[in-house]
């Protein structure tokens, strides 16, 4: 196909100062859970968004002393020369597509644990370490900055030997040293580092320096700068980050600029929408002659050109939509750009990225996958026979398993017992913030429209007896999982006493509410339960609160959502919430509830109190709707008479988890179909070497 000639204008070559990018595709840097820990799989997953044509790909944040060492977050790392295999590895595999290789050198001071190194962290002042631990970073010296400007040429000089064609200098996130200079709260300096901006810009222009004449005759030297932190005068802002702008306009061969902290910068469309960064970043093209890369969850082609014709950026960076699609600039130039698969903006790939995890996305099951599976985002080995199967449930598992055996060829029958294919993304989609997440859903829709080998049967509630009569050789059972009624959970062993009344709701009554949610639930306060404490919780209590209801929100936990920290969203929800004058109780678990009013107990002590209420929702725990396959294994002796080898449940049927666990289960299903396992670890590890 050819390539929409609108879009031509994404292909052009741009220079960043010795080197070019082949396009305007600019994979930037972004964590992954692999880095020094696990190199060929870090490696690969780079290789493969060169493969898929972004011009530039970077690596994550890269350790240049033991003193800012990250871990238990594990990231690249270039302390000594003993690191330069593992990223002269990567370099190799993106430079093998025609791409560019950038690194993003880092040392995080007193956003650094030293957990591992054991070195006493670092800062501008004396200040307490930001994350947390229970110890602080001491102020640096004259001889600590001059020695913390050798590390970091001495850093970019093994990045040109590993093959880095960009060098970066980091003041971004508020995670590194040349960032905390900045800052009025973090440098309380009375030196030639501390007081006036021109002070506080002065190592951050120092290291550019540097690094351009340590390496600058062959590698770009990129600034990654942060033009707003939302602190008011205590971190950058705009109008200071205008003069910084100002003060070093054309020294960086390349701007790469986007908004602090890491929560504000990786929103999720819950709560920004593509483009979002724009009003904080655009004007830095007016004040530099420089190339300038920004963010902002760019999935379609048409933002994109938009946002280079209006003179907001000259490249579109990338993390997100590189990780949902690898294969986003190749589509488009290949005139395929309604086969990307766009980032729904859930982050997930954020959840676990930065430990040794490797990366998962909800979109794109194969990342974190290439080199030890050997999965590839684009491509799929091609069936071994001509064996029919039968897939039942059309959620998030069963259209990625239709869809993915349908990529092998093989031919396959959905068959769904809605009018519409997507499960429970259907519902989910239609939740306040989240229609992004319909995406799921529309992706594999149109891919499997365009297989003839896949057969979808909708309005199909399909029973133990249509499925031995069904003539398939292999059956697959993604039927989903529903919400518990009784309230037990996590805080609850037994049921919760009470709950069997006409007033007690569960998600699924709401999601699937024929009329509205004002006609389902009586007026008066909501009592809502949240035993689950990721994200439906603070979304139902939206969706309550736009029906006009009270909402009085329950957890046994400290806070609301805990496990959103993960997903960088916790404090936008607990603003929302507060914005929504949402009630909020914590540290109490619900004990009872007698139709008027509930029991609560707290978690910490035996003290109760009494809450009225008119109606109780409990978000709890799920059980899978699985009665389809358990009928099936009743009946294992009338398999081989229908010709069937093999009933498998997968996803939420299986076990009740995210989106993203269903859609890696339908693509592991149709990986590993007709495929013999080979012992019990199913993926090749980063074994430990005994000796060193
Ligand atoms: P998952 O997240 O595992 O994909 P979902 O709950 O999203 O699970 O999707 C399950 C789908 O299975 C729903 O669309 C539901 O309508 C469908 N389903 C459940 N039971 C049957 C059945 N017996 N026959 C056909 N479809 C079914
Ligand atoms: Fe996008 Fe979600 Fe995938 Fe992250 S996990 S890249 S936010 S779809």
């Amino acid at each position: 196909m050819q390539r929409d000639p609108r879009y031509d204008i994404l292909f052009e070559p741009v220079r960043i100062g010795p080197v070019t990018a082949k396009n305007r595709f600019y994979q930037v840097p972004h964590c992954n859970g692999m880095g020094h820990a696990m190199p060929q799989a870090h490696a690969a997953m780079r290789e493969v968004k060169a493969e898929g044509g972004w011009a530039v790909v970077s690596t994550e944040e890269c350790e240049i002393h033991p003193s800012g060492d990250v871990s238990p977050y594990v990231e690249a790392r270039l302390w000594d020369d003993h690191d330069i295999p593992a990223l002269a590895l990567m370099c190799e595999k993106v430079h093998a597509h025609g791409a560019l290789a950038a690194v993003e050198l880092t040392h995080n001071g007193p956003t650094a644990s030293n957990m591992y190194s054991r070195e006493v962290a670092i800062a501008p002042s004396h200040q307490p370490l930001k994350y947390g631990y229970p110890h602080q970073a001491r102020a640096m010296t004259l001889q600590d900055i001059r020695d913390y400007r050798r590390w970091h040429r001495a850093a970019a000089l093994r990045a040109k030997r590993a093959g880095f064609d960009i060098i970066y200098v980091y003041a971004a996130h508020d995670l590194s040293l040349a960032m905390h200079f900045l800052q009025v709260r973090r440098n309380q300096r009375t030196d030639d580092y501390g007081g006036s901006l021109e002070n506080r810009v002065r190592l951050l222009r120092e290291l550019i320096e540097d690094t351009k004449d340590a390496v600058g005759d062959k590698c770009a030297v990129a600034l990654r700068f942060a033009t707003e932190e939302f602190q008011g005068p205590d971190g950058v802002q705009e109008q200071e980050a205008r003069e910084i702008v100002h003060l070093l306009a054309d020294l960086p061969d390349l701007w790469d600029v986007n908004i602090a902290a890491w929560y504000m910068d990786s929103q999720t469309s819950r709560f920004a929408r593509e483009g979002f960064q724009e009003p904080f970043t655009h004007w830095v093209k007016q004040i530099t002659r420089k190339p300038v890369v920004g963010v902002g969850r760019f999935t379609s082609p048409d933002t994109m050109v938009s946002q280079i014709r209006r003179g907001a950026l000259d490249l579109i960076g990338a993390a997100r939509p590189s990780i949902a699609d690898p294969f986003l600039p190749k589509k488009i130039e290949q005139g395929r750009a309604d086969d990307v698969r766009e980032c729904i903006g859930c982050n997930i790939c954020v959840s676990g990225d930065m430990t040794v995890t490797p990366i998962r996305c909800t979109q794109n099951p194969t990342m974190g996958e290439e080199w030890r599976k050997g999965w590839h985002p684009d491509r799929i080995a091609a069936r071994r026979s001509d064996k029919r199967i039968l897939v039942v449930g059309g959620g998030p598992a069963g259209l990625e398993a239709a869809r993915a055996l349908g990529q092998r060829g093989y031919e396959v029958h959905l068959a769904e017992a809605g009018r519409e294919l997507g499960g429970r993304v259907n519902l989910e989609a239609r939740l306040p913030g989240l229609a992004e997440w319909g995406r799921v859903r529309d992706w594999r829709v149109s891919q499997i429209n365009k297989m003839a080998n896949v057969a979808v049967y909708r309005d199909n509630l399909l029973t133990a007896e249509d499925v031995l009569g069904f003539d398939a050789q292999s059956v697959v059972i993604a039927t989903g999982c529903y919400w518990r009624r009784d309230g037990y959970g996590r805080s609850n062993g037994a049921p919760i006493r009470g709950l069997d009344r006409p007033n007690v709701f569960t998600p699924d009554d709401l999601m699937r509410a024929p009329l509205s949610v004002d006609s389902l639930l009586p007026h008066g306060p909501v009592l809502l339960f949240d035993d689950d404490s990721f994200y439906l919780g603070s979304v139902l209590a939206e969706l309550v609160r736009a029906a006009g209801r009270e909402v009085i929100y329950v957890t046994p936990e400290d806070a609301v959502a805990p496990w959103t920290v993960n997903t960088q969203e916790f404090r936008h929800i607990q603003r929302r919430l507060r914005e929504l004058e949402v009630n909020i109780i914590t540290a109490h678990n619900l004990l009872s509830f007698d139709g008027e009013g509930a029991a609560l107990g707290c978690v910490y002590s035996d003290r109760e109190q009494h809450v009225s209420c008119a109606s109780v929702l409990t978000i709890t725990a799920r059980l899978p709707q699985d009665e389809l396959y358990q009928a099936l294994q009743l009946r294992q002796e009338q398999w081989r008479d229908a010709g069937i080898e093999s009933i498998t449940a997968i996803g939420d049927c299986l076990a009740p988890a995210l989106i993203a666990h269903a859609v890696y289960a339908g693509q592991r299903y149709a990986q590993e179909f007709d495929t013999e396992p080979e012992g019990e670890v199913r993926f090749r590890r980063h074994l430990p070497r005994a000796q060193n």
